[in-house]
């Protein structure tokens, strides 16, 4: 059986190669761009700087900075309006995922108009938009290499999946000194959800060969490192691991699919406005202990990968080490219960049936080692709660 693997035409990676923007515009023959951006990206001086390197090579650059934290249909509306009135021939995205995602929607609808929900899963999204040059500022999404973006119906509280080539950017500018700035609580928050991506991706019923590889390196790299960009987020070595690690985990969840940690952890993160990362870390355990049953050999590799457990080690014991690890990992970074969130339980309560039945529909669950059934699901969920 062969797999289809889709990635950008050009990975920078290291040290400082944002600065190589201009020449990686003019190897793609691109050289009217709008910048997709948040206002933190403004104030940290990133924007400005980026601005000052295209105009040196007198690149004239537009900036579109309202996007928000997990975006939603709205808050990408006016970037859309000025792709569709503007030159622009590409769109730079710079910061977490969130400015990635709104760039990918804003480039798809600038281009072929249509609301984002005409564009969500089941549809496979292969038209081009305007060509993408992703600049991730977080160790986390890996955004920058997906064919995936996220966003929000704020009408229906609904995290729609929209998936397909024309959302992978054409290139991308992996420089983890921009994120050197990221506040220790994204830092966790981002951190944890890169390391749910190499899981899901390794134990995900569409993980091939390539996928393996990809997801078993980046959890080599994040298994050690994400206590440390916690604790300091100075440590240069850790965060340079921390950001090849989550755009390795972003190229194999990309091409292998999430599961049923991200199927879940979406409609709370719509419903209730916990960041993605966030609601990753707190289902993380749970869903893990449901469904290390069923791929016990692909967990402890995991472990193994992870270095919390040696090759020494049974495969039984290298899956309690995980869990163990996964649950410290929580405590030791801090990473709020539902409750302690501020989410209010009869809410969520109220909510079960409606969070199973989208975590159903956006099709990850259907990737799991173990496959719920809604009732299954609502049962993970009252187990979060307690
Ligand atoms: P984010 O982009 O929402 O950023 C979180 C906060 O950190 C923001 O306030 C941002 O301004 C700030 N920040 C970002 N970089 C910083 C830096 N270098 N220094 C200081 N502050 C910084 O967070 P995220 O976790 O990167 O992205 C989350 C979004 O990505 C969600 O909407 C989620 O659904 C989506 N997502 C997309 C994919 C994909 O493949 N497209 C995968 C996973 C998640």
């Amino acid at each position: 059986m062969s797999a289809t693997i889709t990635l950008p035409r050009i990975l920078e990676i290291g040290a400082g190669c944002s600065g190589n923007l201009c020449s990686v515009l003019k190897t793609l023959g691109l050289q009217a761009p709008l910048i997709v951006t948040d206002k933190i990206m403004v104030e940290l001086g990133y924007v400005e700087t980026l601005q000052k390197h295209l105009a040196e090579q007198d690149i004239v650059s537009d900036i579109f900075d309202n996007t928000v934290p997990e975006p939603t249909v709205a808050s990408i509306q006016a970037g859309v309006d000025k792709v569709r009135l503007g030159q622009f021939d590409c769109v730079i995205a710079l910061g977490g995922g969130s400015p990635i995602d709104s760039a990918k929607a804003i480039a798809i609808l600038g281009k072929y108009g249509g609301n984002m929900k005409d564009y969500k899963f089941p549809r496979q999204v292969n038209e081009s938009g305007l060509p993408i040059i992703a600049i991730p500022t977080t160790a986390g999404t890996g955004s920058e290499v997906t064919k995936v973006t996220v966003i929000t119906d704020e009408s229906t509280d609904e995290k729609m999946m929209c998936m397909g080539m024309g959302f992978m950017p054409t290139a991308a500018l992996v420089d983890f000194e921009l994120s050197l700035s990221v506040p220790a609580r994204t830092t966790a928050d981002t951190g944890i959800d890169a390391l749910t991506h190499a899981i899901e991706a390794y134990v995900s019923k569409k993980a091939n060969p390539y996928t393996d590889a990809q997801a078993l390196a980046a959890m080599r790299l994040i298994g050690p490192n994400l206590r440390a960009v916690y604790h300091d987020g100075s440590d240069r070595t850790a965060r340079e691991k921390m950001m090849l690690g989550a755009t390795l985990a972003g190229i194999a969840f990309s091409n292998a699919s999430v599961a049923l940690v991200h199927g879940m952890s979406r409609p709370i993160g719509a419903a209730y406005h916990v960041p993605h990362g966030l609601s990753n870390a707190m289902l993380l355990p749970i869903v893990t202990e449901y469904s290390i049953p069923d791929a016990v050999g692909r967990y402890a590799r995991c472990a193994r990968a992870m270095s919390i457990a040696t090759n020494d080690d049974n495969d039984q014991t290298a899956c309690a080490n995980l869990l163990g690890e996964l649950n410290a990992l929580n405590r030791e970074l801090h990473v709020p219960t539902p409750a302690e969130f501020g989410i209010d339980r009869t809410a969520f309560f109220n909510n079960l049936e409606t969070m199973a039945a989208q975590a159903i529909a956006s099709g990850s669950p259907a990737n799991n080692p173990k496959q719920p059934d809604a009732d299954t699901i609502i049962a993970l969920y009252k187990k979060l709660w307690n």
